[in-house]
Formats: structure tokens, C-alpha cells, sequence
């Protein structure tokens, strides 16, 4: 699932392009893609949008005179695409928004199952459905992560991933942030020392950064993942094999998560806490 930077760097690249010019015909839109129906799709058209926003793992689309919000939301499979005026798109895509200058902003999904979500609302509306949703992970320092880790005694994969804790980081990136804070995925929130949290909250900064800064240069996963689905990889901290070992994987509840005994559990090799296992 796109996290944070990936949404980001969407934002950042579509701010100006869909701002450009008026939208010429809003939809069609996959059944199973549109969330909502009143006001129709038909309601952008003529309208234009002030440009691209974000709250969490949501692209938001306001339109300029304040009366409507569209948003997106790409799930696992969903994934969006800038075709300039004249471009070939797909043929039956979830989701099309066509501009009065020729361009359109394309969502397409992958697989039979169709997750990802498209709304078209008044902002108030917008802002009542995402009200869950905990402060954006870039705007956290070490105080306010150290009110949300006692906040509710969570393993901190687990924690880190709810994004009524914390908006915009989901099970790469809580990988990520783990292994560069050098803490297991399996600690518990409440039993952090200030140290402890002093580095996840620099880990969460340094990683989403470095994140985005290479997803805005239009880098994939494999450059910006150094432990998530890297199972039997060196670990990029370089330190002796000896010590630890690879990147290891162990499943929690319904996730497989990454991690490298070396940096994060002090060379320990983590159990499978499967829900299913834990049920049996
Ligand atoms: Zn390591």
C-alpha cells in the first residue's frame, strides 16, 4: 500500500497539473470505486480544483470555490497516472477526471478486488470522516510521540501502522522506521525509555524524508526499502553477519514483518505471533 512519501510526492506532482485548467467530465468510476453519490461526480464538471492536498494516506482535491472536496484513497492496488492531453490511458479505468486542457488524472487497481475509494463531498463532510484519523507523522516530535506511545500499551508495529495513532505510516515504513531506531517491533509502547523515544521519533523524520525525497525523483521501492521484503539481505548497517545475521521476517498478526535481530533485538529471533497460531 502507498504510504506517506509515496502520497506525498503524488501531491506535490499534481498540485499544479490538476489546478491548470477546469474539469471537463468527472467519472465514469468503477461501481465498487465510488463511495459516494450525492453530490454526482457530474457536480466537478465546470469546476476547477484549487490543486492536491494530504491528510494521512488520503489525496485530497478541493475545488476553488470551497464547496467540494474529491478524495482518493489507493488501498493496496490502486494507483493513479498523469496522462497529458493526446496520451493513451487504459481503456476502463476505476476512476477518470478529465481537464478542459486534454490532460486527465487517471486511477486504475490492480486484481479482481476493488479497495481503493473515490468520495466527492462538501469539506465538512470530509472533515467529519477523517476526524479519527491522529496527527500527520512528519508534524510529531519527541514530546507529542511520547503522549501517543503511552496513550495505549501496543506492540510498536502495531502502534506505529494505526493510523488513529499516528496518519500516514502503514507496515514498510513501520519496518523501516523500527530497524533505523534500533527497537524491536514487538516492544511495548508504554515501556520505551526517553531515549528510545528520542530515535524513533528521529527515525520516523529521517525515514519519511529520505522517503520522499526519492519518491519525488520517481525512485521505487527497491531504492527506498533498505529491511522491508529484504528477508536473507545483509542489513545495511553493515555490522559482522556474526552478530545477528540478515534481514529476518517473522508474521504478526496478519502482517509479515522485517527486521534485523543485530540492530533490534539484540540478536534474538522473533516467534511468529500469528492471530491464527495465538487462536489455536
Ligand atoms: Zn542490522
Amino acid at each position: 500500500m502507498p504510504e506517506l512519501p509515496e502520497i506525498e510526492a503524488w501531491v506535490r506532482a499534481l498540485d499544479g497539473p490538476v489546478s491548470a485548467s477546469s474539469v471537463l467530465r468527472a467519472g465514469p468510476a468503477h461501481v465498487a470505486t465510488l463511495k459516494t453519490f450525492d453530490p454526482p461526480l457530474a457536480a466537478l464538471e465546470g469546476r476547477r480544483l484549487a490543486g492536491a492536498r494530504r491528510r494521512g494516506k488520503h489525496l485530497l482535491f478541493p475545488t476553488d470555490d470551497g464547496e467540494l472536496v474529491l478524495r482518493i484513497h489507493l488501498m493496496s492496488a490502486g494507483r493513479l497516472r498523469l496522462l497529458k492531453a493526446g496520451a493513451k490511458g487504459p481503456k476502463t479505468p476505476a476512476f477518470r477526471l478529465r481537464f478542459e486542457d486534454g490532460g486527465e488524472l487517471v486511477l486504475t487497481e490492480a486484481g479482481a478486488k476493488k479497495r481503493a475509494g473515490v468520495w466527492l463531498q462538501a469539506p465538512a463532510a470530509t472533515e467529519t470522516e477523517l476526524a479519527h484519523l491522529g496527527p500527520e507523522a512528519l508534524e510529531v516530535d519527541a514530546a507529542r510521540l511520547r503522549e501517543i506511545l503511552l496513550n495505549d500499551n501496543r506492540r510498536l508495529h502495531s502502534l506505529l501502522r494505526d493510523q488513529r495513532a499516528l496518519a500516514g505510516i502503514g507496515r514498510a515504513h513501520a519496518n523501516e522506521i523500527l530497524w533505523r531506531a534500533g527497537l524491536s517491533p514487538f516492544a511495548l509502547s508504554t515501556q520505551l525509555e526517553d531515549a528510545d523515544v528520542g530515535r524513533l521519533a528521529a527515525a520516523i523524520h529521517e525515514d519519511l524524508e529520505r522517503a520522499l525525497e526519492l519518491r519525488e525523483r520517481g525512485k521505487g521501492d527497491k531504492d527506498v526499502y533498505l529491511v522491508h521484503r529484504r528477508l536473507g539481505k545483509p542489513c545495511p548497517h553493515g555490522h559482522e553477519a556474526s552478530s545477528g545475521g540478515p534481514i529476518h521476517q517473522v508474521d504478526y498478526e496478519e502482517h509479515t514483518v522485517f527486521y534485523c535481530p543485530a540492530c533490534q533485538t539484540g540478536g534474538r529471533i522473533l516467534k511468529d505471533r500469528r492471530l491464527s497460531r495465538l487462536l489455536r
